[in-house]
């Protein structure tokens, strides 16, 4: 057989289980001729989701549903592949727009969820991932601004005066109710959040 690798040559080289293991003549890789994945039956995708939004991390999901680390981690990306944003046609609302610091692999690599709730209804209305820059607080206002909104809320991050007229714009000193963002962002939207968190871990570099 030719290594999965490198397109050398290879060896026998031992057994896993009944499956024959090869060796690149090579680069010394260990390799089978072909993979056999297990089938996942699509109740545990229904318990991915579920768990995923009680805040479970990969490792307990796996644990659970007695599927490897990174089975769940691909149930995940797929999942997130079929999240469609949803569209809001409402206007004269208001808004609160914040920013959760948080990081992905290490806590040397920030990053930040920016993101905008309609302050009445709880909905989230758009986020972003990435660094606090003028341009992704700008990605999300934008979409505030797309539905005329009657007030924004943001804190004292000093990008936003910028970008929101002060017409509308209000600044929050501390009347930001946590709990009920924290409620609303947990109950309506951390499941894509974190999926979505999920595929920026694997797909690129923040
Ligand atoms: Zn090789």
């Amino acid at each position: 057989m030719r290594c999965n690798y490198c397109k050398k040559q290879c060896i026998k080289k031992g057994k896993y289980k009944t499956i024959q293991r090869y060796q690149c003549k090579d680069c010394k890789k260990y390799q089978q001729q072909k993979y056999i994945r297990p089938i996942i039956p699509e109740y545990k995708y229904e318990w991915v989701i579920k768990l995923n939004n009680e805040c479970c991390g990969i490792s307990s999901i796996g644990r659970l549903l007695s599927i490897s680390k990174s089975s769940v981690q691909r149930m995940i990306i797929r999942i997130a592949s079929t999240i469609q944003k949803p569209v809001y046609k409402e206007n004269n609302q208001s808004y609160e727009m914040d920013e959760l610091r948080t990081y992905c692999s290490n806590k040397n690599n920030e990053c930040w969820i920016i993101y905008a709730i309609n302050k009445a209804t709880g909905d989230v209305i758009d986020f972003i991932v990435g660094r606090r820059t003028k341009e992704n607080v700008k990605f999300v206002v934008d979409s505030l601004l797309s539905l005329n909104p009657k007030r924004i809320y943001t804190d004292k991050l000093n990008i936003y005066p910028r970008l929101i007229s002060s017409i509308i714009h209000k600044v929050n000193k501390n009347c930001v109710n946590i709990l009920h963002r924290c409620v609303s962002l947990y109950a309506y939207y951390i499941n894509s959040l974190r999926f979505f968190a999920g595929c920026f871990r694997y797909s690129t570099v923040l």
